[in-house]
């Protein structure tokens, strides 16, 4: 049984106050976020997911609220 192997992890930032309870970014990275009972995000694991996984996840977040590295990541 090999260990699961992770990149470096990442600064993976969840704002709270503007996440709306989508689940997008749980959907997309379960390891990563999840959701408390008011289904607002939570960041369970910076390194949960890969980091390309992690990224889309904050790509597709409709209110920018995870921030990746310090930088807000852009929605199209
Ligand atoms: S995708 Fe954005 S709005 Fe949706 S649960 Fe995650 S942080 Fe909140």
């Amino acid at each position: 049984v090999s260990e699961p192997v992770s990149g470096p992890a990442l600064t993976v930032e969840a704002n709270r106050e503007t996440c709306i309870g989508s689940g997008v970014c749980v959907y997309t990275a379960p390891a990563t976020f999840g959701q408390d009972d008011d289904a607002k995000v939570v960041v369970l694991d910076p390194a949960g997911d890969l980091e390309d996984l992690i990224r889309a996840a904050a790509d597709g977040c409709p209110t920018w609220s995870i921030t990746i590295g310090g930088k807000a990541a852009e929605s199209c």
